[in-house]
Order: C-alpha cells, then structure tokens, then sequence
C-alpha cells in the first residue's frame, strides 16, 4: 500500500495540496491530486525536488510532466507488471510458433501417410479382395482421410491464432510509440527523453552526455501577432528541422510547450556546443511563410543552452544547469549559445 496515513493526515495533506494546485492552474483531477498529495506527504523526496524545480521553472506543472513524475514515482509498480507482461507475451509468442511449426510438420507427415496409404489402396484395388477386406479398405481409406482434414483445419486455426497475436503486437508497439511521442511535432516526449538518458546512464556509468536546452525566442509575441494555429506551425517546422539536422545517437525532444531538448550520448560540452551553434545558424537563417497566405514571417530565432553530465547524474540536475546556460543565453540578447559544464 503506498498511503499509509490516517484520515487526520490525509486531510492536513489535502487542505496543504488544494491551493498549491489552484495557485499554479493545476487541472485538480485525480492524477494531480495523487501527485500534490505525495508531495506534501513527503514520501518521495526526489518527486519533491522535481516538482519544486518545475514549478520554478514553468509557474506551473504542465500535464506531461505530471503524467511523467506519477508513473515515475508513483506507479513504478506497473512498469515492473508491463516488463512482466512482456516477458510473458513474448513466452506465449514463442510457444505459438514452435506449436504451429510442430503441427505443421505432423500435418505434412499426416498427409504424406495418408497418400502412401491411397496409394497402397489404389494398388489393392487391382487385386482380387474379398467383400469384407474391400469394406475395411475403404473405412481405412475414409479414416485416412478425415485425419488429414482434422489436421488441416487445426492447422488453419493455429495461423489464424498466430495472425492475430502478430496484429495484437503491432497494437501494443504503437500504442508505446504514441504514448512516447509528442503529438504535434512527431518527436520523442519528454517521458521518453527520461527513460532514453536513464538506459544511457545506466549502460554506460563513466561516459559523458551533453544535453542542449532550445527555447524558441519571443514566442508569445509571435503567438499573439499570427495566431496560434500559425505558431504550431513554427513548433511542428522546428520539430521537422531538429529531425533532420540531428542523426543518431543525437535524440531531439520536445520537452514542452516552445522548449525542445537533445541528448548527445558520449559527446563531450564544446562538441554540444558546436552542434547548438549550426543549430542556431540555420534556424535563424530560414525564411518561413505563411503557405495559405504567401505573408512573410519574421526569422525564427531560439536560445540555446548546453550542460554536460559526465557520471551517472541525476537528470533533473543536468537539465537545471542547461537550464541556468539558457537563461544566460537569454539575457544574453538571445538566438545564442551559452554552457554550463
Ligand atoms: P522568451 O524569449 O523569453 O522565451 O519569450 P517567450 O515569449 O518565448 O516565453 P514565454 O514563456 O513568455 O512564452 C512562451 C509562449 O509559448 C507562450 C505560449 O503561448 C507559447 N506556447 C507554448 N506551447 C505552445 C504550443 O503548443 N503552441 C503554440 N502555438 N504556442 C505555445
Ligand atoms: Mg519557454
Ligand atoms: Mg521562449
């Protein structure tokens, strides 16, 4: 059980979590609520740090990051049940296919008896038999056969079966897929950015990871003079750019609203640095347009800002100081680079 606490806790807790949420525009449904109510239960004290840094950096906690931190926190019981589960499936998966292979061969061995029996049939067909051996040849002959049809039909249900554990598959992949990506740029979500730096730092203890923070400059600006329909354009075309100007083992993220992110696994600062300011070069130097209206937009420009992680770090300390290069890059003037090693 993970709340523990009598009914005269649980309501200081709750008459602690109620404004907090209120305050800082927190939508109260249960997920929140579950959060709120384990901070202020100090259970977690990592949740607690991670809030602490969310809402001091965005004002609020915006809902992926909320969905983040409880299945992190909260429910990392079921991930052990998916990991469970899928060491279970892939049992079942391989069963399915020994299974249909063995069934397949006993139906093709089935099959192969049966004709060498009609063909021995056909061959005492030629000879003299009495009527009672005649009789017994062709009950011989008719149970040859219905063992061939028994065994096709099972066969024809085992692929059936099999077809339609490849499908529920397929399912389950994309189901994962969307629930890591982020909907309107088509990247990896910040949930997924997570799970990506934790197998890295748990492979690979003593290597580096640089992580590059992007925050699009004078948003709101741009949001407020062209629409916001105009600005998911611009967010989704960042999204395209960093696609295409990060390869692997780069992974580019959309961290939240006009922020992105991207790992660089074993890559050293001043290399981060480097890929930040080709970056920043061609986003700046792109001339984008309305496509309905052929109306010219301003350059889009963002600040960037790089840390470097060189031991198995917590992420949300390397994401604080790429966070901290970022505002300097903002005071900076902005559409620059800044680091923080
Ligand atoms: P700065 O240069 O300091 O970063 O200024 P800014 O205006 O970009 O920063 P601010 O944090 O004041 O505003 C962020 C803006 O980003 C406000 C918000 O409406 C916009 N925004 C966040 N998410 C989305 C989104 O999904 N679509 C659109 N169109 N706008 C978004
Ligand atoms: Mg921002
Ligand atoms: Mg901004």
């Amino acid at each position: 059980m993970i709340f523990k606490e009598d009914a005269n806790e649980a309501a200081v807790y709750l008459r602690q979590a109620v404004p907090k949420m209120i305050k800082h525009n927190i939508v109260p449904n249960p997920f929140n609520f579950t959060l709120w109510y384990s901070y202020y239960s100090k259970q977690f004290p990592e949740l607690n740090n991670e809030l602490d840094y969310i809402i001091s950096r965005f004002e609020t906690c915006p809902p992926e990051m909320s969905e983040s931190l409880l299945l992190k926190y909260i429910i990392q019981k079921d991930e052990k049940q998916e990991q469970e589960r899928d060491t279970f499936q892939k049992a079942i998966d391989v069963l399915v296919d020994n299974l249909s292979e063995s069934i397949g061969q006993t139906a093709k061995q089935s099959n192969d008896f049966s004709s060498a029996i009609s063909d021995n049939i056909v061959s005492l067909a030629g000879c003299e038999l009495a009527d009672d051996q005649s009789a017994l040849l062709s009950e011989l002959s008719e149970n040859a056969n219905a063992l061939c049809r028994i065994n096709d039909s099972f066969q024809g249900e085992m692929n059936a079966a099999q077809s339609e554990i490849n499908s529920l598959k397929k399912q389950l992949a994309e189901s994962r897929q969307q629930a890591n990506t982020d909907a309107l740029t088509g990247l990896s979500n910040r949930r997924e950015f997570e799970t990506i730096y934790h197998n890295f730092i748990e492979e690979n203890q003593q290597q580096e990871i640089s992580l590059i923070m992007i925050d699009i400059d004078k948003f709101k600006v741009f949001n407020d003079t062209h629409g916001h329909l105009m600005g998911d354009q611009v967010l989704k075309f960042v999204g395209q750019l960093l696609k295409s100007e990060c390869q692997k083992p780069l992974v580019p993220v959309r961290f939240g609203g006009e922020e992105f992110a991207l790992l660089c696994p074993r890559m050293d600062i001043s290399k981060a640095v480097k890929i930040a300011e080709k970056l920043r070069e061609k986003l700046s130097s792109i001339a984008l347009s309305n496509k309905r209206t052929g109306e010219k937009l301003p350059p889009v420009t963002a600040s960037f800002g790089v840390s470097m992680s060189k031991g198995a770090e917590l992420l949300y300390h390397l994401v604080e100081r790429a966070d901290k290069a970022l505002y300097m890059a903002k005071n900076n003037g902005r559409n620059c680079v800044q680091s923080l090693p």
